[in-house]
C-alpha cells in the first residue's frame, strides 16, 4: 500500500493505464464510439464512460455527435484544439500517410502499395484520397488539417517547388507536386526529399537527437542522405544538398541514369545489387536479399559487405568535409546492422583523415525505416502549420 501517490499496480497507476488503453485505442482506429472502444480494449462499458469523461475534462478527447447502427452515438476522437498536420510520403514502391496533433502523436496512418509504373498525377490524387479517407475516418472535418508534408524519393528544387530529376520515380519531373496537392487539399503543402525528412524525423525523435553535425544514410532501392548542420536540416542553396547516391566514386565506372559515370548508386543502387547476384541467383527482390544474407547466404552477404565498403569510400569524403559526430544508416539496408556498418566503417578509416575518422561514429538509424520520413514530415508540417497560424495573425 502506498497513501501518498500512485504505487505500480494501484487503483490509481490501473486507472492511468486503462486510460491509455483508450486513447491508444482511439488513434489506432481514428475514431469510435465508447461501444466499440470497450470492444476493443476489453474494458467494460461503465469504465469506458468514466474514463472517456475523464479524457473530455483533460482535454485529451473531442467528443461528436454520431449515427452507428441507426442509433445515436457519440463517436470519440483524439482532441485536436489546433488542427492536424499530415504527412504523404511515397517510398520505393508504397505511399505512407498519416495525420497527427504532432510529430510524436499520430492520430491516425495508412500504408498503400503503389504500381512502380504509374503515372505522378495518379500518386498524386491517391495521396490526396488517402488523406481525405484518414480525415474522415478519424471523424475530422477537412478542415481540421491545417499543413500538409509531402515526401519523394527524388531530388526537389526548393526554388521551383518541382521534382528535379527522376530518381526512382519515372514521370515525375517538372511536375508542381505541391501545388497540385494544395489545390486538392485546400492546405499549406510542402514538398521534401524522404531521405531529408528522415533526417529531419531521426534529428527530432531518433537516433540524431542532440546531435549537431549529423548524416541520416538512406539505402534502399537508391540512396539518398539527409546533412544536419547545428542541429537543423542542411538543405543548400537550391535545396538539393545531400544527394550522395550521385557522388563520383570511380570516374570510369558504369554509367548512371543521370547521365553521369561511376555514381555511388551505380554500386550500391538495388539495380547494382540484384544485377550481381542475377547469374548465380536469379531474379530476386531487394528484400527478398536482404532476408537471404541475414540467414547467411554467401554471396548475399557478399554484395552488401561491398555496398559497405563503397558506402565508406563516399563517406570519408563527408567527413573530411563536414566533420560529422553521427552518420546512421537508414532504409532497408538497415536492417543488415554490421554487415553493412563494419566495412563502411573501415573504408572510412582507410579513405578519410585520421583526426575526422576518428571522431564519426557510424551506427544504424533509431527510428524504423518506414518511420522516419513520416515523422520527420509530420515535423516539418508542424512548422509550416506556425508559420501559417503566425501568418493568420498578423494580418488579422
Ligand atoms: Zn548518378
Amino acid at each position: 500500500m502506498n497513501p501518498t501517490g500512485p504505487a505500480p499496480g494501484s487503483q490509481a497507476s490501473l486507472r492511468e493505464m486503462n486510460r491509455l488503453r483508450v486513447l491508444d485505442a482511439v488513434r489506432e482506429h481514428g475514431a469510435l464510439t465508447q461501444v466499440e472502444i470497450a470492444g476493443v480494449t476489453g474494458l467494460s462499458a461503465a469504465t469506458v464512460s468514466n474514463l472517456v469523461r475523464e479524457l473530455d475534462v483533460a482535454g485529451a478527447v473531442q467528443l461528436r455527435p454520431s449515427i452507428r447502427n441507426g442509433r445515436r452515438a457519440t463517436q470519440v476522437s483524439v482532441a485536436t484544439s489546433s488542427g492536424l498536420v499530415g504527412a504523404a510520403v511515397f517510398g520505393d514502391r508504397d505511399i505512407r500517410v498519416a495525420i497527427a496533433t504532432g510529430p510524436g502523436d499520430i492520430v491516425s496512418h495508412k500504408r498503400m502499395p503503389l504500381p512502380a509504373d504509374h503515372a505522378a498525377d495518379e500518386g498524386i490524387a491517391r495521396a490526396a484520397r488517402l488523406v481525405q479517407e484518414l480525415l474522415e475516418g478519424a471523424g475530422h472535418a477537412p478542415a481540421d488539417l491545417r499543413a500538409l508534408v509531402v515526401g519523394l524519393p527524388a531530388p526537389i528544387d526548393a526554388v521551383s517547388g518541382e521534382v528535379g530529376s527522376e530518381g526512382v520515380l519515372p514521370g515525375w519531373r517538372g511536375v508542381a507536386v505541391a501545388a497540385a496537392m494544395e489545390e486538392a487539399l485546400a492546405v499549406p503543402v510542402r514538398l521534401d526529399n524522404t531521405a531529408n525528412l528522415a533526417a529531419v524525423g531521426e534529428a527530432r525523435l531518433g537516433a540524431l537527437q542532440g546531435i549537431s553535425t549529423g548524416m541520416f544514410l538512406k539505402v534502399s532501392y537508391g540512396v539518398g542522405a539527409g546533412i544536419i548542420i547545428g542541429g537543423e536540416l542542411f538543405r543548400g542553396s537550391a535545396g538539393t544538398a545531400g544527394e550522395i547516391g550521385h557522388v563520383t566514386i570511380d570516374e570510369n565506372g558504369p554509367v548512371c541514369r543521370c547521365g553521369n559515370r561511376g555514381c555511388l548508386d551505380t554500386f550500391v543502387g538495388a539495380n547494382a545489387v540484384l544485377g550481381a547476384l542475377r547469374p548465380s541467383h536469379g531474379a530476386l527482390t531487394l528484400r527478398d536479399v536482404i532476408a537471404r544474407a541475414l540467414q547467411g547466404d554467401a554471396g548475399c552477404r557478399r554484395v552488401f559487405e561491398d555496398a559497405g565498403r563503397h558506402l565508406g569510400v563516399a563517406l570519408a569524403g563527408v567527413v573530411n568535409l563536414l566533420n560529422p559526430e553521427l552518420v546512421v544508416l537508414g532504409g532497408q539496408v538497415a536492417r543488415l546492422g554490421d554487415l553493412v556498418l563494419a566495412p563502411m566503417r573501415e573504408a572510412i578509416e582507410r579513405c578519410a583523415i585520421p583526426s575526422a575518422a576518428a571522431t564519426v561514429r557510424v551506427a544504424v538509424a533509431g527510428l524504423p525505416p518506414d518511420e522516419a520520413d513520416v515523422r520527420g514530415g509530420l515535423t516539418v508540417a508542424d512548422q509550416l502549420r506556425e508559420s501559417a497560424e503566425r501568418a493568420a495573425l498578423a494580418v488579422g
